[in-house]
């Protein structure tokens, strides 16, 4: 796979670093209309101060700064029928639920059955799927703690956020990656922690035993800072192992880009690019921007997988001509990233043996991922951070157990805060990669004058 690969290409994605680059050229201007004028996508509901982090107590990892504040939409600008006083009065979440396993007889729950202002996909959890997340999803409909949040209003950008807290959380992420302690630290005796190191084999998928652990955390907090972070896998980790570091350390490159290209200048009060800042963070390490590049293949591969799953779509908009008009507006973006060649090849990925228990062992670790975001002690950051990892998550869910040819309602649904997080997550990619353009040009510009 991928063998014989010239520099140009991006490693496990077979793909050149110029075709993607044009690829976002020519889907930019889709992706930005999707994310700052369509109101599907513009609002996200989630649950950002109920959760604490189960996997340590960090108090004073709270992020005081204005930046870090995320301002709360008003219940009033929300569409109607996504209002909780409207989501309360939907049934359980049974309720004309679609199951993952309808018989074939069966004609599709989505042709004309759930309705539009209440299909499943707008609120609820399809519990049968469950198995098939790799994330812990954000909105469930008991979920008294959920906000709704306007993205446009809270952009991702510099907060200030850093030290201790910020470098627990993306340790325990990237300690995630540690696929290959787990028999080693199967051996150790019972009154050991589970985990080799200070996070070594993985935080346990259950949150209950994860509780459990919350002291030994504790203990280990400020262990945890002093060391610097895990090296990444070497080249010869097997495949699903790289791309699972890919993808965090792409996702780290791409805040990293975000918070240095959206920086706040404190002598001119502006907000800004800050050449130093992408510096420090980025220019020197080709592979943090490779796994940018990488995570951008795989989120145009899963969008594009999505194609013809929108045709039966129920977006939730309230009304038919909104919706109508919010699926023409992402098939024109989905039927553009598939009129180039596929980007990445998922079937390569899960195929051997070992496959089903790799497998399993790749979903949680990511759940586990996507957990360590109620750690993240800045409101913004958090929220970002959330939406990003269910974008990521979105897109695996999409590769590895999607039917991209499958139109009867079988594939597992996708909710609504998944979608919208999957084409923010491809928004905010698409941004890095352009913002990478313009630091090159900065530092080009910088030669020139030396
Ligand atoms: P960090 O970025 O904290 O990195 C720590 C270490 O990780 C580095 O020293 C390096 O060894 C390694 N590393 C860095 N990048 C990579 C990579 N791409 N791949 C592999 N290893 C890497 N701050 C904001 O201003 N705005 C935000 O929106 C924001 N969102 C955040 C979201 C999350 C989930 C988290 C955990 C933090 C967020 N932060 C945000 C904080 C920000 O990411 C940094 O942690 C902070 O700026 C401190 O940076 P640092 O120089 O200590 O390095």
């Amino acid at each position: 796979y991928c063998s014989n690969e010239p520099n140009s290409l991006v490693s496990d994605a077979c793909v050149s670093y110029a075709t993607l680059e044009d690829i976002n050229t020519e889907i930019r201007p889709a992706i930005q209309f999707l994310t700052q004028q369509v109101d599907f996508f513009t609002y996200y509901r989630l649950d950002l101060y109920g959760r604490e982090c189960p996997f340590w107590s960090d108090d004073a990892g709270f992020c005081a700064n204005r930046a870090c504040a995320v301002e709360l939409a008003d219940e009033k600008d929300i569409p109607e029928s996504w209002r909780s006083s409207e989501l309360g009065k939907i049934e359980g979440p049974k309720a004309s639920q679609p199951s993952s396993e309808v018989k074939k007889e069966e004609p599709s729950p989505f042709k004309g059955t759930l309705g539009e202002d209440t299909a499943e996909s707008c609120i609820f959890e399809p519990q049968e799927g469950e198995s098939r997340d790799y994330c812990v999803p954000e909105d469930e409909s008991n979920g008294s703690n959920c906000v709704y949040v306007s993205l446009l209003d809270n952009p991702e950008r510099f907060t200030g956020y850093a030290g201790t807290s910020a470098n627990n959380v993306w340790r325990a992420v990237y300690q995630e990656n540690c696929f290959n302690t787990q028999a080693q630290s199967q051996k150790q005796s019972s009154n050991q922690p589970p985990f080799g190191g200070a996070f070594g084999r993985g935080i346990p998928a259950d949150p209950n035993a994860a509780a459990n652990l919350k002291n030994v955390m504790d203990r280990r907090k400020h262990e945890v800072v002093q060391k610097n972070l895990i090296a990444p896998p070497p080249e010869e980790q097997c495949l699903e192992k790289r791309v699972f570091y890919r993808v965090i350390s792409g996702m780290h490159a791409s805040i990293s880009m975000h918070l240095c290209y959206n920086f706040f200048n404190q002598t001119t009060g502006q907000w800004g690019p800050n050449l130093q800042c992408y510096k420090d963070r980025l220019h020197n390490f080709p592979d943090r921007i490779q796994n940018m590049y990488f995570n951008y293949a795989i989120l145009l591969r899963a969008v594009a997988k999505l194609r013809k799953n929108l045709n039966h779509y129920t977006f939730c908009a309230g009304d038919k001509r909104t919706n109508e008009f919010t699926r023409k507006k992402l098939s024109a973006l989905t039927d553009s990233i598939a009129s180039h060649p596929s980007v990445f090849d998922e079937s390569v990925m899960f195929r051997d043996e070992n496959s089903i228990v790799l497998k399993e062992d790749f979903r949680n670790r990511f759940r586990n991922v996507s957990r360590l975001m109620d750690c993240v002690g800045c409101d913004k950051c958090r929220l970002w951070g959330k939406i990003q990892t269910s974008g990521y998550g979105t897109a695996m869910k999409i590769l590895f157990e999607y039917d991209e040819n499958e139109e009867n309602g079988r594939n597992p649904v996708l909710r609504r805060t998944e979608l919208v997080a999957l084409i923010n997550t491809l928004g905010r990619l698409s941004n890095s990669l352009y913002a990478f353009t313009r630091f090159g040009a900065m530092i080009e510009r910088e030669r020139v004058i030396e």
